[in-house]
């Protein structure tokens, strides 16, 4: 715990006019009125206070922002109140922990309240007070680096809504120093794993190359030395999360992030900026399109440099940034640096450098009706003030909240989507993000049953891309699995990684079904009761561990059904030694006809039990099942020419049974293939009976087409067998068809 004198031997030693005074009597009210409370951790409390007032300390803030520091949590957590700070410390410092106070309870990405509403409120506040926002973010940052001490579940939140809201937000305000901190501090909490994987290739990397990164400091000082230009060289490494986050944005493995390491060459002068750039473009080859001047045309949070890519020293990629000192600094502390706070004319007059627009907020006056002083410590000039007018003019244009947050709140995360549920819950997703990613970002359940989408009110298809500001509404259905394709176009891993686990239980779901029910079809064959107390009893013989993993296996093909069968009935082979030499199998036809499987229709590609795709069986026609070893079963309507492959393998049959429920809404895929008369009109006449038949065409083309004759080919979704005759009825009494077939699936192109 730092001690009160070497906190204001800290802030006297780059501020030596500081009010020493202020600062010792705020670190005797703040510690007498914190008294004996204790942190998570077991330290008292009022070392959280010291400790914020530091990092305020660090960025070199004047003694009143680090004494609101120290005072931050009084109101929250103490009996002081705001008249009692304002009488010992004045109304500036009154109001800044006041504005503390009213944005620690907002919660800002819970399900429950209002978020946008609350989001409105943060921004309101420290758009009044920029200051808030330092205090905030420094509190916000102890709060990260301590946050091990506090439960998983609310760890985890404050740990979300940091990176969701603050870290972007520090960001957004140049303040770099502090968003990188926060981002690593999250990401040790949200995803642990990547983290500590990133850093130790890292650690490995950083042995391979640790002589060849002191070399090129080395090489460039001396160059820079040589042709006069007084300049600092460092080296500097990514942080955890920023790799993380390019990796998983550019898709690109950690060895093939050329930037892990970049060089900083701070200069005096502008001018020597551009006379190192030179001299390193003379000395080395630049890489293409890594040229950038952000000190020409600064970015929007005011951080100026330039950038480039050289192939350096041992032909290897490495990034330099130039920028002179004050640069730096501002790129270091955005709103916070020296260069842009030290603006003291808010002291002495505070209307002038008020942000305009303020005097709109009614709550702007404190009690005895005066105008706040300090409003605002910060150059007009600035494009984070510039982007903060922007905030408070919206605030006066925008009367919903969706409006409000679609002046603010969406620019500052330029590469994310920002969405909302249809009760103003905001989802924060990368950019490209589509429907199942917000479904599972709300709620696991919620993306692994959904089944459709609205997004802005429109119907739209999974797959979409959503953009900022978009609201979106889930369809959800009990019945509904998540789709193996769905991981082809997601991108949040939260997605991905459901999606993946939802697909291997179901698959071994439906493996153990199969195997189910083939053990227990071939009891029924051999005329012997099956109980699941025998199967149990069998397991330590079999070395299985449940009756599911058996199940599996037998679907599998990765034990014999005869095995487990003599496994569960001692003395089986002696009793039925006849059945079992020749009918360890399934024989279609009416010997077992009696126990059919039941198939309710299995059109997944990847799924267990799976349609042909050649010659997909339609609802209510005689099918069959094929065991294909080791990758589940493939069902076939009787008529297939498929099945003749398999009339040596009666053991691999399986008799199937529909079973389909009216009210499922589903539809199955017929091939045909039709020959009609070359006569104007005559394909209009064959869509429009498919249409009247209520049957929907999926797909067409025409194979052949002769002088009199056309061959075309369609792929119609019917209801069931009867549905489908019905519509082939129908098109057969059209004068001009004068074939139709049901035919193999086709492709574009294929003949035949
Ligand atoms: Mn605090």
């Amino acid at each position: 715990m730092m001690r009160q004198y070497e906190l204001v031997e800290k802030v006297l030693s780059y501020d030596p006019d500081a009010d020493e005074n202020l600062l010792n009597r705020a670190y005797v009210y703040g510690y007498k009125k914190h008294g004996t409370q204790k942190r998570a951790s077991g330290d008292p409390y009022f070392s959280h206070p010291i400790e914020v007032a530091a990092i305020l300390a660090d960025l070199k803030l004047d003694a009143t922002v680090v004494a609101t520091g120290l005072l931050h949590d009084t109101i929250e957590d103490t009996d002081a109140t705001r008249e009692e700070i304002d009488k010992m410390f004045g109304p500036d410092i009154g109001s800044l922990v006041e504005g503390l106070t009213k944005i620690s309870e907002l919660k800002l990405i819970s399900r429950e309240t209002a978020q946008s509403e609350n989001l409105r409120k943060l921004f309101f506040a420290i758009s009044k007070d920029i200051r808030v926002l330092l205090v905030k973010l420094a509190d916000r940052l102890h709060n990260m680096r301590t946050i091990m001490h506090v439960k998983p579940e609310k760890r985890m939140r404050i740990a979300q809504e940091t990176m969701d809201i603050y870290a972007p937000l520090a960001g957004r305000m140049g303040i770099h120093f502090f968003r990188e901190e926060l981002e690593d501090n999250c990401f040790a909490v949200l995803n642990p794993e990547a983290r500590e994987t990133i850093i130790k290739r890292l650690k490995e990397m950083h042995a391979e190359e640790k002589y060849l990164l002191h070399d090129i400091a080395e090489i460039l000082n001396r160059k820079l030395k040589q042709a006069n230009i007084k300049a600092r060289v460092y080296g500097r490494e990514k942080r955890p999360y920023s790799i993380f986050r390019k990796m998983e944005r550019q898709s690109i493995s950690l060895e093939t992030i050329s930037d892990i390491y970049a060089f900083r060459i701070i200069t005096k002068t502008e001018d020597d900026c551009y006379r190192a750039l030179g001299l390193i473009h003379t000395e080395w080859p630049m890489v293409p399109e890594r040229f950038k001047d952000f000190i020409s045309i600064p970015k929007s949070n005011d951080y100026r440099s330039v950038h480039t890519t050289i192939i350096g020293p041992t032909r290897k990629r490495i990034e330099l940034q130039i920028r002179t000192e004050e640069m730096e600094e501002v790129n270091e502390f955005g709103i916070a640096s020296h260069a842009l706070y030290k603006d003291q004319s808010y002291i002495n007059n505070p209307q002038t450098s008020q942000i305009p627009g303020d005097e709109t907020n009614g709550s702007d006056q404190n009690a005895n009706g005066e105008l706040n002083p300090g409003s605002v410590p910060l150059s007009e000039k600035t494009s984070a003030f510039k982007w903060l007018r922007h905030v408070i003019d919206s605030l006066e244009d925008g009367d919903t909240p969706e409006e409000y947050l679609e002046h603010t709140k969406l620019e500052l995360f330029a590469d994310q989507a920002f969405c909302f549920t249809p009760k103003g819950r905001l989802i924060a997703l990368p950019k490209h993000a589509t429907p199942i990613d917000f479904a599972y970002a709300v709620h696991t359940d919620i993306g692994n049953t959904c089944v459709g989408c609205k997004i802005n009110g429109v119907t739209a298809p999974l797959r979409s891309k959503l953009n900022n500001g978009d609201e979106v509404e889930i369809a959800t259905s009990k019945a509904s699995k998540p789709q193996p394709i769905w991981e082809s176009f997601v991108m949040t891993g939260k997605a991905k990684s459901a999606i993946r686990r939802a697909s291997r239980e179901e698959r071994r779901r439906q493996y153990s079904r199969l195997g189910q029910e083939m053990l227990t079809r071939i009891f029924k064959k051999i005329k012997v009761e099956f109980t699941e107390e025998k199967l149990i009893a069998a397991l330590p013989k079999l070395a299985f561990k449940n009756m599911q993993d058996v199940y599996v296996a037998i679907a599998r093909n990765e034990i014999k059904l005869r095995d487990v069968a003599v496994a569960m009935v001692p003395l089986l082979l002696e009793n039925h030694a006849d059945k079992f030499n020749h009918q360890t199998h399934f024989e279609i036809g009416a010997s077992n006809a009696t126990s059919p499987m039941p198939v309710r229709g299995a059109t997944e590609d990847v799924g267990v039990i799976r349609f042909s795709k050649k010659h997909p069986p339609i609802a209510g026609e005689r099918i069959v099942g094929i065991l294909k070893p080791g990758d589940g079963m493939v069902i076939y309507p009787i008529h297939s020419e498929e099945l003749e492959a398999y009339h040596a393998h009666p053991e691999l049959w399986i008799d199937m049974v529909w079973d389909i429920d009216e009210n499922e809404n589903q539809w199955f895929t017929a091939p045909i293939e039709i020959t009609l008369l070359n006569e104007i009109g005559a394909l209009a006449s064959v869509s429009s009976v498919i249409a009247e038949q209520n049957c929907n065409i999926w797909n067409t083309f025409i194979i052949s087409r002769e002088v009199d004759y056309y061959h075309l080919y369609l792929e119609v979704e019917v209801r069931n067998i009867q549905h489908f005759n019905q519509m082939k009825n129908s098109l057969q009494t059209l004068s001009i068809v004068s074939e139709i077939k049901r035919v193999a699936g086709k492709k574009y192109g294929e003949i035949g």
